[in-house]
């Protein structure tokens, strides 16, 4: 009895250790997200209000005030990206009910995300695409704008300028799959399942070249799971990632 009794206490304290460490794991990644938070909203709402100023009090060329207008939009974009995914990743978090499942067509919107960052990236990336048309899955529409978003934001922001994104849509049997693929530094082994978990970015804060706050692959993996699809990342040839989001199609799982 003193032996079980001595065995559980060590398990007791083991498990106590541990979900401590874990505890102090989480509160870390938050500091350094709040951190990351308050600086990416204040930096391009500072940035816009200075192009915005010198448009307004300048003169200047066509090509001056075009190139003003390109840097205002993608700050803005980027702002509207970053505050989307904290209000989504809170309603998430709460499990508060998703919204109503309809029947939504996913190939407008992967062509809208995409030609739309291939518009504002247009001089830094080439951006090709195949996106079957009318691929419909019961879902809802600002999670799944969400994974797009996210995807496809991603493709583009991690590999160096001249890189190249591919975006495809297709069916496969019951399902529609979404797959984006970049030729950047990739993503190594031992962090292919780590980068869908809340707040985690790779690397070191102090060197981080990209913006960011880890919210969105938690977004896209949740989203997916509460539309019981999946995402997986894996290696792209000769060199890069490729994300693959799979989930049922609407007829699939209405019956
Ligand atoms: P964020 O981009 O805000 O850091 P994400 O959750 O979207 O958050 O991504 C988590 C991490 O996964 C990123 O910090 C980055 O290190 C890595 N990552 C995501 N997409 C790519 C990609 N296409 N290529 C290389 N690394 C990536």
């Amino acid at each position: 009895e003193g032996t079980v009794f001595l065995i559980l206490l060590f398990i007791g304290f083991r498990t106590s250790r541990r979900t401590g460490r874990r505890e102090r794991h989480l509160a870390g990644m938050q500091r350094t997200f709040l951190l990351a938070v308050t600086h990416e909203l204040k930096t391009p709402v500072a940035a816009v209000k200075l192009m915005l100023e010198t448009l307004n009090s300048r003169e200047m060329s066509d090509e001056q005030r075009r190139k003003l207008v390109a840097d205002a939009l993608k700050e803005t974009n980027r702002l509207e990206g970053l505050t989307g995914n904290i209000l989504l990743a809170t309603r998430l978090e709460q499990g508060q009910d998703q919204g109503e499942l309809t029947s939504t067509d996913l190939s407008p919107m992967l062509l809208g995300e995409t030609t739309r960052f291939a518009h504002l990236y247009q001089s830094q990336r080439t951006v090709t695409h195949s996106i079957q048309p009318e691929v419909v899955v019961s879902g809802e529409p600002e999670l799944l704008r969400a994974v797009c978003f996210t995807l496809v934001e991603n493709a583009i922001k991690y590999p160096p300028p001249g890189g190249h994104v591919g975006v495809a849509l297709h069916l496969e049997g019951e399902a529609a799959v979404i797959t984006v693929s970049d030729n950047g530094a990739g993503i190594p082994d031992e962090e292919k399942e780590r980068i869908f978990t809340k707040f985690y970015r790779s690397g070191n804060e102090q060197v981080r070249r990209h913006k960011g706050t880890g919210l969105g692959l938690y977004i896209v993996a949740s989203s997916l799971r509460l539309h019981h699809g999946r995402i997986e990342v894996s290696d792209n040839r000769p060199q890069g990632s490729t994300f693959t989001a799979r989930l049922p199609l609407h007829d699939a799982s209405s019956r």
